[in-house]
């Protein structure tokens, strides 16, 4: 049994490109590549898997990554149908993000952590879901007075949030010390699987800090400001709220 291939969206969010080498490949429809390392996000906690192409260094020829995903712990690449052959095994590969696409996702995420770190802050609700588009996203909380008068307030206190250039903050943490922390309880970190002994947090200093396998930009100012596009509510306690970044 070898070990998982170097996954470097979780230490290195700006990493867009890397030189890598391809370990195995399920040939078929869509074929799916396994790489040594990769820049690729594999999806999960609402954000959407990276799409981008892999460069062959011997003769330059290309294929389209459509979509990325784990399995069994492993990030595997689906190409686009299609395309030819696939890339073979030991084969040399540059491996390239659609950077304005994940960038717009690192934005998007990182005004989502606002949005959950000014509702806790200022009203107490606790998120139970969220999704993202590049550019665009919603978070659902059980936020019993919510209701439309608050959309203003709540927008202008997420932009003062990311205009404070607010820096975020990366760490990966033993799970008893996570377990520790009263931020992290109340979004549910003690819901994670048994197994997972290290346990991934995302800060933004100040403000919210979260249990969270994603990717996200370094400093709020980084996001510019958002909107709040829409406001839901889903019954007498779960309420939505739709953000959108103003400039994508
Ligand atoms: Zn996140």
């Amino acid at each position: 049994m070898t070990t998982v291939g170097e996954q470097i969206c979780y230490s290195d969010a700006y990493a867009r490109s890397v030189e890598a080498t391809v370990r195995h490949v399920d040939a078929g429809d869509a074929p799916l590549v396994v790489l040594d390392r990769t820049v690729f996000y594999p999806g999960g906690g609402g954000q959407p898997a990276d799409r981008g192409l892999l460069l062959r260094a011997g003769d330059g020829r290309t294929w389209t990554v459509r979509a990325a995903r784990k399995v069994d712990g492993e990030i595997v690449h689906e190409l686009e149908p299609g395309d030819g052959d696939p890339p073979a095994v030991g084969d040399a590969l540059r491996v390239d993000l659609d950077w304005a696409r994940r960038h717009a996702l690192m934005r998007t995420h990182t005004a989502l952590h606002a949005l959950c770190g000014v509702v806790w802050r200022d009203y107490r609700a606790s998120v139970t879901g969220g999704n993202m588009e590049p550019g665009s996203g919603r978070m659902d909380f059980e936020f019993e007075t919510m209701s439309g008068d608050l959309v203003d307030a709540i927008e202008a206190a997420v932009n003062t949030e990311l205009l404070a250039a607010r820096d975020v903050r990366v760490a990966v943490l033993p799970r008893e010390e996570a377990f520790s922390i009263p931020d992290l309880i109340r979004t549910k970190v003690n819901l994670l699987p048994e197994g997972i002994e290290q346990i991934r947090t995302i800060e933004i200093v100040g403000l919210d800090l979260q249990a969270d396998g994603g990717t996200h930009v370094s400093n709020t100012s980084e996001v510019g400001r958002i909107r709040v596009t829409g406001y839901e509510s889903k019954g007498r306690i779960n309420k939505r709220i739709r953000i959108a970044l103003e400039d994508t």
